[in-house]
């Protein structure tokens, strides 16, 4: 199937409610245009010079995601047009975003990124963690931020179960920090288990290789 193909089967699979995040890392900005001809607007990159350079020669209605590790010093690169912070996994990094956010005079949406696989290879915020900066973020210490809710990555396995046991942990999170699925965004899942994610309660997947083919 062409890359075309691919798009328009998983996107006409999500349930509508599902926002679909393209991720387009290490798929030239030629490719990307194909798919923002068939209609899709919502990209997701995890290295900011990649990001920088698609983002110039880009339509500019593209929201893209960071959805990878950012580093402090590089976070100034992007500040004046990413449109969401899918990895904010430090408190470091919150104030960093939040600082060049300010210096954009404008707010940048954030998730917190929490690590609900068993590998430890994975970056993320524990339970508590993400709790404290949640209550943090929310009673206005960073002003230039929005939060606009969780991310997770599951361990990479065939395993159903084990998958399920790990999306349940942040659905749950998400239930107890009272937050809701019309205001707040739940994104879990890639290529190898957007499904199970889906069924665990993600209200937004991160597809690259089942639309783009392998990197
Ligand atoms: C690369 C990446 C994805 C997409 O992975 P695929 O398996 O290609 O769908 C999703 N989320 C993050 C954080 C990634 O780095």
């Amino acid at each position: 199937m062409s890359i075309t193909e691919n798009f328009h089967k998983i996107k006409s699979s999500l349930p509508k409610d599902v926002t679909l995040v393209a991720v387009s890392k290490t798929h030239p900005s030629e490719i990307i245009q194909e798919i923002y001809d068939e209609g899709q607007r919502v990209f997701g990159e995890n290295k900011v010079q990649e990001l920088v350079e698609k983002q110039e020669i880009l339509p500019k209605d593209i929201e893209w995601h960071l959805i990878g590790h950012l580093q402090t010093n590089k976070v100034k690169y992007i500040a004046a047009f990413v449109d969401t912070i899918q990895s904010v996994d430090s408190e470091k990094i919150l104030k960093e975003i939040n600082k060049e956010a300010a210096k954009n005079n404008r707010k940048i949406k954030i998730l917190l990124q929490v690590k609900i696989a068993e590998e430890d290879s994975k970056y993320g915020l524990t339970l508590d963690e993400a709790k404290i900066l949640f209550t943090e973020i929310i009673n206005n210490k960073y002003s230039f931020v929005a939060f606009s809710g969780l991310m997770g990555m599951a361990t990479f396995t065939d395993d159903t179960q084990q998958l399920k046991q790990e999306f349940s942990v942040l659905q749950n999170l998400f239930n107890d920090l009272n937050l809701n699925k019309t205001e707040h965004t739940l994104s879990m899942g890639m290529s190898g288990d957007y499904e199970t994610a889906i069924e665990c309660g993600a209200n937004s997947v991160r597809v690259g290789s089942a639309i783009f083919g392998s990197r």
